[in-house]
């Protein structure tokens, strides 16, 4: 995707603010293509110059303006006076016996944040394996779902879209030329569009074929519902949604969801139902298991008929339990009726087998570090 389609309706003006860091510099990884031209135009440079230092940042994966060796050496001391490159700084790496890799970052003030790297060599027919990197998009989260161990910490803050977009540039930078990111999921600390204007900026640079490169079909923001922004992503960009439901009944959301008393259940499916979807896509609802709470078949019922009309996909998520939680993930059986259940009705829907949890770096597992 070129810049120019991955950046509409976007005004400059803000992302250069957003930018700008207390020294006055620029982070530069917290621009898109576009913002970069700004930055550049505004120094009274050539156009083009943007492009090629972008690429530097992108795709070169330079980590000082020292390296860029096509632009002047004058142009480069004036880049280093209004604008810093801010790589995040790896504090672990931790392996799961699976085959799962949790990354642990320091952000520039100290602040740790994960990303979880999932290998899938092992799927249905003759599917390709992928290897799917799950990032973060805030340092703890606001939404305070009851069942979630991020929702402990509370928002400590929002990660700029160098934070962001770094995660996947940094962790294929490790990996090499051999084994490529195939799928980015925002599924990590935080609520995506509870920091919507960075992770749009990270989002196109996760887009931009001079930068990441990534097909909007290989990336996923997950978020807990907020409507207003679920419009505005499906407007504004051509990434797949995902929808943490976790629940067939208002009462029931609301009791672990906190959200929903702000966007109810129905309002979040009726929004859902009207999002300018593409024909290809389906929005993906996350349901996360909890024994005795919403696995019954009587919710499998509902669950159906809440599906009715929607472009949809169901994940059901058997529940990590953790020793912060009284909360027991159902049995193998009673998932797997579940999932024929609403199979037998017509609803896709796949169970996630979640992955490190021996490293915590399971879904719900990413807290306090
Ligand atoms: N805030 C966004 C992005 C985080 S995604 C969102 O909620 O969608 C994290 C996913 O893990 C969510 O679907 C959440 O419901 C799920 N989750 C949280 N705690 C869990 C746990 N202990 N076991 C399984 N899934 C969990």
């Amino acid at each position: 995707m070129s810049s120019a389609e991955s950046s509409k309706n976007q005004p400059l003006e803000p992302q250069l603010r957003r930018a700008k860091r207390p020294d006055g510099r620029f982070d530069i990884q917290s621009l898109d293509q576009t913002g970069l031209q700004a930055l550049i135009q505004g120094l009274g440079k050539e156009r083009f110059r943007a492009l090629q230092i972008y690429k530097w940042l992108w795709q070169r994966n330079v980590s000082s303006f020292e390296e860029m060796t096509n632009i002047s050496k004058s142009m480069r001391v004036e880049l280093e006076n209004r604008a810093s490159i801010n790589p995040l700084e790896q504090a672990q790496v931790q392996e799961s016996e699976d085959g799962t890799t949790k990354f642990i970052w320091r952000c520039h003030d100290g602040q740790l944040i994960e990303s979880v790297l999932i290998p899938d060599e092992n799927r249905a027919n003759g599917l390709k394996p992928r290897l799917t990197l799950c990032v973060s998009t805030q340092v703890g989260c606001a939404m305070a779902c009851s069942f979630c161990l991020t929702g402990d910490m509370g928002l400590i803050r929002n990660l700029s879209a160098g934070e962001i977009a770094n995660q996947p540039r940094m962790v294929q930078q490790m990996l090499g030329d051999d084994r490529r990111i195939t799928n980015i999921v925002l599924m990590g600390m935080g609520e995506p569009l509870n920091n919507y204007e960075n992770m749009v900026v990270a989002l196109h640079n996760m887009l931009d074929e001079d930068a990441l490169n990534y097909s909007h079909r290989r990336i996923t923001v997950s978020t807990v519902g907020l409507v207003p922004a679920m419009k505005r992503l499906a407007e504004e960009t051509p990434v797949n949604i995902a929808v943490s439901l976790n629940a067939s009944t208002e009462e029931q959301r609301q009791q672990v969801m906190p959200i929903t008393k702000k966007y109810s259940m129905t309002q979040l499916l009726e929004a859902c139902k009207a999002l300018p979807l593409p024909k290809a896509k389906r929005i993906t609802f996350e349901y996360v298991m909890m024994a005795g709470f919403n696995d019954s078949m009587d919710d499998a019922k509902r669950l159906v008929r809440l599906m009715n009309g929607i472009r949809s996909k169901v994940n059901l998520i058997p529940y990590n339990e953790n020793p912060q939680r009284d909360i027991r993930r159902p049995s193998d059986e009673q998932v797997k009726r579940f999932q024929n259940h609403l199979v037998k009705h017509g609803v896709q829907c796949s169970v996630r087998v979640s992955r490190g949890r021996d490293i915590s770096a399971a879904c719900g597992q990413l807290g306090k570090i």
